[in-house]
């Protein structure tokens, strides 16, 4: 299996302008580069005269003046929110004080979020974020000329949704699957078999088009889920012959996998080993010893799993 995933990661972007990437729909790229969010965080304007605003992204207002001057003369009518992650939901609520429009989103899912759960929490997490307007799986967002069907895709946060262009074989996939790298997926926030799950429901899917959350359009759906599920299935047969090996902590696993990574980095891969280890655990495939704490526990195989 190949490690090595092909994305397009060519660095074009002319932030604040709108720019139309399919039949009747603009994509205004936020400025907020960085190590997760690529170039920055898309945002996506559907339809013409009524407009959904998909992820307004962070409140920076630069970005919400583009997103004004692009929709002038416009009616924005839905803020959908694929994930309560600040760079893609810290705009909604200045946006809407602007523009106006229903916030729709997933909503509290009942999982720790934030500052009571460890990980990455609070610096990508917006625990307290509330929609106006709740919405679950096969839920339906109706404009003037287009509708939006509601996917409850978690994983990579469990409150997150993907939103298909109906008619369109078109998909907005906020994180769960972008086009210039993996999904972070950080527990407990992020749970690996909730995000597999996740996947191979797109599989089922005939898109065209997938219109993600960071980086450019991604036209072959298919291709590129199945290497995400690939992937996966590497990276967790890379952690099994770690354990096999004797290399079973997870600094010692992230610097065996990953070896040297800004600090920063460091975290999130710690924290996506351990994600790919609860699922390992979860079924009986790998047990954790020796500490309460995961990040010092000692991981092995199960007897079960041991060829
Ligand atoms: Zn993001």
């Amino acid at each position: 299996m190949s490690a090595e995933l092909a994305f397009n990661r060519s660095v074009d972007v002319d932030y604040g302008v709108a720019e139309e990437v399919a039949p009747g729909i603009r994509r205004i790229v936020a400025n907020n580069p960085g190590p997760y969010t690529f170039l920055g965080t898309n945002t996506y304007l559907v339809g013409s005269g009524h407009v959904a605003v998909i992820d307004p992204g962070p409140a920076d207002e630069a970005h919400l003046a583009a997103i004004a001057k692009a929709t002038r003369g416009e009616r924005v009518r839905h803020i959908l929110i694929t994930h309560s992650h600040h760079d893609h939901c810290d705009g909604a609520k200045p946006l809407q004080a602007k523009l106006g429009g229903d916030i729709v989103a997933y909503g509290p899912t009942g999982t720790p979020r934030g500052a009571d759960a460890p990980g990455l929490g609070d610096a990508f997490v917006d625990a307290a974020f509330a929609p106006d307007v709740a919405v679950r799986d096969s839920d339906t967002v109706k404009s003037r000329g287009f509708a939006l069907d509601v996917l409850h895709m978690p994983g990579h946060a469990p409150d997150h949704l993907c939103f298909a262009l109906v008619g369109q074989r078109t998909v907005f996939t906020g994180d769960h699957v972008m086009g210039w790298n993996t999904t972070v997926i950080a527990p407990p926030e992020g749970n690996m078999a909730d995000f597999l799950a996740s996947l191979e429901r797109l599989m089922t899917r005939r898109d065209k088009m997938f219109l993600p959350g960071h980086g450019g359009r991604i036209q072959t759906p298919q291709r590129v889920v199945r290497a995400y599920i690939t992937h996966r299935k590497w990276r967790e047969q890379t952690i099994l012959a770690c354990l096999d090996e004797g290399v079973c902590t997870i600094p010692r696993i992230v610097a065996k996998l990953y070896g040297a990574l800004d600090a920063d980095l460091k975290e999130a891969a710690a924290l996506s080993v351990l994600a790919h280890l609860e699922h390992l655990i979860d079924r009986d495939m790998a047990a954790a010893e020796g500490a309460d704490d995961r990040f010092s526990a000692f991981y092995v195989r199960s007897a079960s799993s041991s060829s």
